[in-house]
């Protein structure tokens, strides 16, 4: 594009003047006045000295506010505050810890202003829901985000760190660094790529997040990737309360939220149900393959647009109605309907030292425990999809995987089977484990030949036990749903159970169980109650029988 002889510098000007009225009133009435050092050397980074003392001088001009004291690496400062980068930008040191190393050009312009604000209010701005979380944090939190200049998302994350430091003086400091002007610390923390997060030397966050995503992550010293309002509520009205937020729970809940009703979500463990912990998802439409964990936080991250989950909380009891009560351990849910989405657990080996020996080295979760192993050697139980995807996983990692199977044959898929081949990992065939032995954590287990009779023992430092599932029936149990012959839910193909009103869908009624499935027959029950609540079936049979 071409301008016209003399009009670029002066819209330049004009830019210029209307940007600096812009942050003159934004920062006009700022309660608090804000002292920033400025540490520079000459002959260091001396681009971005210049560059970081003209924007901050600049600032300082915009503002009485804005206090600029700037110092060489040398000065007396320097040394109290241990600062020895250039540049380094040290924000309001006496009351927080806020350390810039770099200059705020670019993209980082944005959080340089948005710290000034903030540290102008003295007040981090920050969510009540944040706030609770920050409030959780009770030892010291060293922050480190990785940023660099032409980075889009780095200001919102580098700003999030500015308000937790602002939240809790007290515990939290926080060194922005760009990665530019500090390709040492780059390289000596491996960050290439931005924003990085770095909490107490443990990484906390790849990418940008929401303010309580940081906050949470900053608090458990682990990354985060779903956040679940809490609720303080003693009672909650619903028409629909879904019980398990696996993916029959949560496509359930998608669907009855898209039909009109009020639904909730109640999960007692961890979301997405046995998918969390599966190390590879294949096949799930959309996906050849997937972690598990990516694929319920896409699910849960989804059902959260429709439905509200309670987590953390266990449903003891459905009392009958209307409303029909659904009590958990937090609170009471008054509801129209119900739908057990409850899934399954874990079956176990029932031999002597599993209980005693479980988290001692006997596991059900590779997903979970398998980095504990890496460069031991373990014994993977089973002969079906689950064992061999758990063996293959903890081979990826670096265990010494042997698998046991009591027969001789996988039930497992062929490429499963074809690829426990490739791996070179060893079966023990027609093997039934009778103990697991070992005195404070697993050290051998005792196998029977069923062909020959023979016994034999196998040192080992773990075992997973991955032989399939057990229908989670104890709540179907206790309010009175009938159950299958197999110890499945009963139900029809409306998925209404024997009691009016309850529901099932997922694991818990049997079949397949594939994900595909079981977010299917979620899908179909949440339509269902839809239609029965609109005309309930009960109330039309007993409409019939007192008329005939
Ligand atoms: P599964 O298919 O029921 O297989 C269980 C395995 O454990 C079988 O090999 C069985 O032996 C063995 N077993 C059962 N009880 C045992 C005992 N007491 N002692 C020793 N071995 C015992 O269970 P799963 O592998 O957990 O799979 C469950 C469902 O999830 C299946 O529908 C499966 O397709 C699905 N799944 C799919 C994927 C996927 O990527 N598509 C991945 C994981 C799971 P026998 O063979 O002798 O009966």
């Amino acid at each position: 594009m071409t301008h016209a002889k003399g009009t670029e510098p002066h819209s330049h000007d004009a830019l210029e003047r209307e940007l600096k009225s812009q942050i003159e009133e934004t920062l006009k009435d700022l309660p608090y006045s804000v002292p920033i050092y400025l540490f520079t050397e000459a002959g260091q980074n001396e681009g971005y000295n210049e560059a970081a003392r003209k924007i901050i001088r600049a600032f300082r001009n915009f503002s009485s506010k804005i206090e600029l004291k700037e110092f060489g690496l040398d000065h007396e400062s320097a040394r109290q505050y241990e600062i020895s980068r250039s540049p380094t930008i040290l924000f309001d040191p006496e009351h927080v810890s806020i350390r810039w190393y770099g200059a705020p050009v670019g993209e980082e312009g944005r959080t340089f202003l948005e710290a000034i604000l903030l540290l102008g209010a003295r007040n981090s701005m920050m969510t009540a829901q944040s706030r609770e979380i920050m409030a959780k944090i009770q030892d010291r939190r060293s922050v480190r985000v990785f940023l660099s200049p032409t980075c889009p998302y780095c200001p919102q994350q580098a700003v999030n760190a500015v308000k937790s430091a602002i939240e809790s003086p007290e515990f939290v400091s926080v060194e922005l660094v760009d990665i530019q002007s500090n390709p040492d610390l780059a390289e000596e923390y491996a960050a290439y790529s931005v924003p990085q997060t770095y909490a107490n030397q443990v990484l906390i966050a790849q990418g940008a997040q929401s303010e309580e995503l940081f906050a949470l992550s900053l608090q458990t010293l682990e990354e985060q990737t779903l956040f679940i309002p809490d609720s303080d509520a003693e009672q909650v009205d619903a028409d629909l309360v879904i019980v398990g937020a696996g993916p029959a729970g949560l496509t359930a809940g998608i669907y009855a939220e898209r039909s009109g009703l009020q639904t909730v979500v109640v999960e007692r463990g961890a979301l997405g149900g046995q998918v969390s912990t599966t190390p590879v998802v294949e096949n799930y439409v959309g996906f050849t393959q997937v972690g598990g964990k990516v694929l319920v936080d896409i699910m849960v991250t989804h059902a959260l647009q429709y439905v509200r989950i309670f987590k953390g909380e266990e449903v003891i009891d459905v009392l009958p109605g209307p409303p029909l009560e659904v009590l958990t351990t937090r609170r009471k849910f008054n509801t129209k309907a119900v739908l057990l989405a409850t899934g399954a657990t874990h079956r176990r080996l029932g031999v002597p030292g599993e209980d005693r020996l479980s988290g001692r080295g006997v596991s059900y979760c590779s997903t979970c425990d398998g980095p504990l192993f890496q460069g031991k050697e373990v014994i993977v139980a089973g002969g079906g999809n689950s064992a061999l995807t758990e063996a293959l996983h903890l081979k990826h990692i670096g265990v010494d995987v042997t698998v046991v199977h009591r027969r001789d044959t996988f039930r497992a898929q062929e490429h499963l089977t074809r690829n426990l081949v490739e791996n070179r990992i060893p079966v023990l065939w027609n093997k039934e484990i009778q103990e697991i032995r070992g005195d404070r954590k697993v050290e051998d287990i005792l196998l029977l030949d069923n062909r020959t009779g023979e016994r034999s023992t196998v040192k080992t430092d773990g075992i997973f036990v991955a032989i399939g599932y057990e229908p989670e029936v104890a709540l179907a149990k206790k309010i009175g749903v009938e159950l299958t012959p197999e110890g499945y839910i009963k139900r029809d193909e409306h998925h209404r159970t024997s009691i009016p009103g309850i529901y099932s869908a997922g694991d818990v009624e049997g079949g397949y169980k594939q994900i595909v499935t079981a977010a299917g027959q979620g899908a179909e029950a949440a339509l269902s109650i839809f239609e029965d609540l609109i005309d309930p079936y009960w109330l039309r049979n007993s409409r019939l029988s007192s008329a005939s």
